[in-house]
């Protein structure tokens, strides 16, 4: 295994992007969401030489629209999937204890008591808690690091979320999942682990045909076509699977959260379970981020046709959010309060079913007749075993010698510190937001960021509130440009 720096930047792709079109590599990942860069890092951990190539950014596709969580698989027991929702538990334990404890915090998450929850829903959630916790068990996850469930009090329900209409409120059930701190934070830094073991991460390289062996693709930002070699290809290009190879139907549901002031709900320090009206296994989450603002989601729509490169949420869908988690508010949150909204497209496989809401979440992994293999569906939580999948059949496929997968104790590295440059600087660009100089610094230094959108809507999250970014464009697109000047 090769031992390198972590850190991606754009002279670094230069180098790497030269060697990419002169060496035959072990593995070829085509996307740079977290399933591709889950698979770099696989391949890398077990002394395979490896290059990923992602058409824009990383985390540019559906890993920057998540809800943000590293689930138990709960809501997977609903359909009857209990592969699923035992393989997301064992992965949220890994995650929690030994591959990202630096990223993942215990979030506490409360079903609120309301009167209009009905019988139903009430014997729904009871027996949630249990079989979360047996799921919990199961995994040998320790309360120490996902708290068990409880019932609370009606004060105490109102300390955790101030913001809930007291009028009838019998208290609530309580358990916990775990949060992201960021979902795309998560995928630059599995791609900057994978670095670390040697993989070149190419990012603006669209793959434009793949091949059991190797692919022709094109340098977006030189327009320059290259073939590159592999002894086996995998293709993880999410929603646009089927862009390279035509066997794969992939039938995209848009989810959509909206991003409201945290202040406006009163700083709640728990995230809200709303079940749907009538429903005892759909539900709206309002879940509260370190930043301060909580999204709220989310939608679960077919959304066919072809696939746009990012999807746009609907007014429809907003009022839908607001409306659900209005019925448990003391005070309505109205529509010029949303600051932002976000969508992402499931890579759900199609299998014929009716709804989208339906079709099963485990992940696909198959070989395609050309000889490459392709992985897909799944969900963040579970990154690590589809790429493990992958990464196996693609060795056994091409006869690689290749030593077992060691991702299941590897840690990720943590974010770049800043560096000591004329640019470096501790206090935010502009008035009352967070971002610093030295986070843009150490975007484009050392997460391969080489552009203000990639700063503010994938190494930070500022774009998620609209007005936000708007008044740092210009500032960030300066300095990174100054930044990108002096790397050369
Ligand atoms: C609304 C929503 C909420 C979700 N919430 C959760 C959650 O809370 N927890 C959880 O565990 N999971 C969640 N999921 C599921 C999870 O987000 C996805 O399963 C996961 O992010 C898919 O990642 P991916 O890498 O397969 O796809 P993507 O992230 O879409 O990555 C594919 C990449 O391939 C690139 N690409 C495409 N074509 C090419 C090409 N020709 N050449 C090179 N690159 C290319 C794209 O630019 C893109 O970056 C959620 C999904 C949605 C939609």
């Amino acid at each position: 295994m090769t031992s390198a720096s972590p850190d991606l930047s754009v002279a670094r792709r230069r180098s790497e992007l030269e060697r990419s079109a002169s060496e035959t590599v072990d593995v070829l990942i085509v996307g740079g969401g977290i399933t591709g860069v889950g698979a770099a890092l696989d391949a890398a951990s077990r002394g395979l030489s490896v290059v990923l190539i992602e058409a824009e950014d990383l985390a540019f596709g559906t890993s920057r629209f998540s809800s943000k969580l590293v689930h138990g698989g709960l809501r997977y027991l609903a359909t009857g999937d209990f592969a699923t929702a035992r393989e997301s538990a064992q992965e949220r334990h890994l995650l929690m204890t030994a591959i990202a404890p630096h990223l993942i915090r215990a979030l506490p998450q409360l079903l609120p008591l309301a009167p209009g929850l009905s019988l139903r829903q009430r014997v729904a959630g009871g027996a949630g808690m249990a079989i979360g916790d047996l799921l919990r068990l199961q995994a040998r996850t320790p309360h120490a690091t996902l708290p068990g469930p409880r019932l609370v009090s009606r004060r105490r329900a109102l300390d955790l979320f101030p913001a809930l209409d007291a009028r009838g409120l019998r208290g609530g059930m309580l358990t916990f999942d775990g949060q992201l701190v960021d979902d795309s934070r998560l995928v630059v830094s599995v791609a900057r682990t994978a670095a670390s073991l040697g993989a070149c991460i190419l990012t603006r390289v669209r793959a434009l045909r793949l091949r059991g062996d190797g692919a022709l693709a094109e340098d977006a930002l030189t327009g320059e076509r290259l073939d590159i070699r592999a002894r086996s290809v995998i293709n993880a290009t999410g929603v646009w699977a089927g862009s390279l190879d035509e066997s794969i139907t992939v039938r995209p549901s848009r989810g959509t959260h909206i991003v409201l002031d945290g202040a406006d709900l009163g700083g709640p320090t728990a995230a809200l379970t709303i079940p749907h009206v009538g429903s005892i296994s759909r539900y709206v989450f309002a879940l509260p981020q370190l930043s301060g603002r909580v999204i709220v989601g989310l939608t679960d729509e077919d959304a066919p046709g072809p696939v746009p490169q990012v999807s746009q949420p609907t007014e429809p869908e907003i009022a839908f959010l607001l409306d659900n988690l209005n019925r448990v508010l003391a005070t309505p949150v109205r529509r010029d309060r949303v600051l932002g909204a976000f969508a992402g497209l499931r890579p759900l496989v199609d299998s014929g079913g009716s709804s989208t809401a339906d079709i099963s979440r485990r992940h696909l992994v198959a070989a395609s007749d050309a000889g490459f293999v392709n992985v897909l569906g799944g969900k963040l939580t579970t990154y690590r075993r589809m790429a493990e999948d992958a990464v196996d059949l693609a060795v056994r496929l091409r006869g690689l010698s290749a030593a077992a997968s060691r991702t299941a104790s590897l840690r990720l590295v943590d974010s770049p510190t800043t560096g000591s440059g004329p640019t470096t600087g501790s206090g935010p660009l502009v008035p009352g937001i967070t971002l610093t100089r030295g986070e843009v610094e150490s975007a484009v230094r050392a997460e391969g960021a080489m552009t203000a959108a990639d700063v503010l809507d994938r190494r930070s999250r500022v774009g998620l509130v609209d007005a936000d970014r708007a008044r740092l464009l210009e500032p960030v697109a300066d300095l990174v440009a100054a930044l990108l000047d002096e790397i050369g």
